[in-house]
């Protein structure tokens, strides 16, 4: 970093701000040389070179854990339904989604879902709380008591953090996935989508702009102007966000830096909630050029045109070739999947995905794959056999709502998904 660098991020972070005098917008460190690795260069730490295999033509798919911490009074907590909306935020402005505030940017095909599954394999609500006045206030390195394997979780820390509104602990780029303090924080009070007392433009994009920062983003206004004519490897390292020279505070209808109008409605400059509502296609490149290369155990990838369910509601679009009713209690279900989609020598599965804790029991020629999100891809089962899943015969059951679908690994690790079949089994 240039001293002059560090002397606008200093500026940044005690800027004055109407409400919070203490609080910056970001806490996030501005790129510097530290421990990085050189390679690869196509979203390096110093260099960025967009590429087509990083277009947005599929799916990642990431966990993400909510670790909420609270103090002694009570301070901090937030329910599982904001919390809820806080990854639907997210959803709706990785991937500009129709209606939403996020609708104006770039699809990014980026999608976060709360973990289903711990570190040990255990069902969870992908929440952790923990009261303690230390922690609340961003000390005591909380991360080595509560970090989710940070390879293959996002992990994301809610807090009183008084720099700021919240930050990264450093780019991908540099090395961190893995370690126990790679992570996203975010003030507690800037989390979801109601309006907090004291806030009213808290909508939820602290939480993006700092996913920006994890998946590799820097501010619109790092480096100042940088240079038009080599925008790849100065300044924010984008060619399609115009040069700024310095932060954007508040919502101005224009501003202009470096001879262009500044790109003041980027997720990754500091303008109120309501006046940001865009990654560029060049941003978004980067982002999922440092899926594979930076967090290569974070996602699994999901082909766009497929349809895979995760969570509550379940996607609406299900098809039921073959089946006429659902399985009853007690029954042998065969379910019919369609699998003429699949590549020659492709690895074809079921795939069961449930929207809880369940213990269906799969027929001899089937194979559980997992409960999301897809831990596992087991056994190779040749496209078009027989396959029969026993359904528990358990007066109790109130009913388990589950579909299957088959997916297919193709070499380079993308999973290619059938049809999907809607059950319900039980009462
Ligand atoms: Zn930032």
């Amino acid at each position: 970093m240039m001293p002059t660098q560090l002397a606008t991020l200093l500026s940044l972070i005690l800027v004055t701000l109407p409400t919070f005098a203490q609080r910056g917008r970001c806490g996030t460190p501005e790129p510097k040389a530290g421990r990085f690795t050189s390679v690869p260069a196509d979203c390096g730490y110093f260099t960025n070179a967009p590429q087509p295999e990083y277009e947005p033509s599929f799916f990642y798919d990431v966990p993400v854990v909510f670790h909420v911490i609270e103090n002694t009074s009570g301070d901090g907590f937030l329910s599982p339904a904001t919390i809820q909306d806080q990854i639907d935020i997210l959803n709706e402005d990785f991937q500009a989604i129709a209606g939403s505030p996020g609708a104006p940017g770039t699809d990014g095909k980026i999608r976060f879902h709360l973990a289903t599954t711990d570190p040990g394999g255990s069902p969870t609500t992908g929440i952790t709380y923990s009261t303690n006045n230390n922690w609340f206030q961003d000390s005591g390195n909380y991360w080595n008591s509560l970090a989710w394997d940070t390879n293959r979780y996002l992990n994301v820390y809610t807090n009183a953090v008084p720099c700021c509104y919240g930050y990264v602990s450093g780019f991908p780029s540099q090395g961190i996935a893995g370690q126990a303090n790679d992570r996203v924080v975010l003030w507690w009070e800037a989390v979801g989508r109601d309006p907090t007392p004291g806030w009213p433009l808290n909508m939820g994009r602290t939480a993006t702009h700092e996913v920006g920062h994890y998946l590799g983003l820097y501010h619109t206004f790092c480096g100042g102007c940088g240079s038009a004519a080599n925008c790849y490897s100065t300044g924010d390292l984008i060619c399609d966000t115009n040069g700024e020279s310095t932060a954007t505070l508040g919502c101005p209808m224009f501003k202009s830096s470096c001879g262009n109008s500044d790109p003041i409605h980027n997720y990754m400059d500091y303008t109120d909630d309501p006046c940001l509502w865009e990654f560029t296609p060049e941003q978004v490149n980067r982002m999922r050029c440092t899926l594979p290369n930076w967090r290569p155990d974070l996602f699994v990838t999901v082909a766009a045109q497929e349809v895979v369910r995760l969570g509550t509601p379940p996607n609406p679009n299900a098809l039921r070739p073959g089946v006429s009713s659902p399985p009853l209690a007690g029954e042998l279900w065969d379910p019919v999947v369609d699998h003429t989609t699949f590549e020659p020598g492709a690895i074809a599965d079921y795939l069961l995905l449930s929207f809880g804790p369940t213990e269906l029991a799969l027929g001899p020629t089937g194979t559980l794959l997992c409960l999301p999100p897809f831990p596992l891809l087991s056994s190779n089962l040749s496209p078009g056999t027989p396959f029969a899943l026993a359904v528990p015969n358990d007066a109790g059951l109130l009913g388990i709502s589950f579909c299957v679908q088959a997916a297919s690994l193709i070499p380079g690790v993308q999973i290619r998904l059938t049809n999907a079949l809607d059950c319900i089994v039980g009462n």
